[in-house]
């Protein structure tokens, strides 16, 4: 598995012209719209069943 996901759309206009920007981890600039955005992993959902109660 990768750590580093990879976006395929822009989360803006849904374009697929994307690509990073610069030497920042995680940022993306669209070149359809011109938004440059930032994707980060912040963690992973776990089963409800994993709740304490
Ligand atoms: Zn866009």
């Amino acid at each position: 598995m990768s750590e580093r996901a990879t976006p395929f759309y822009c989360p803006y206009c849904g374009d697929e012209d994307i690509r990073p920007a610069g030497e920042q981890p995680y940022v993306y600039r669209c070149d359809s719209c011109l938004r440059t955005w930032q994707l980060r992993f912040v963690g992973t959902n776990r089963p409800a069943t994993e709740e304490i109660s």
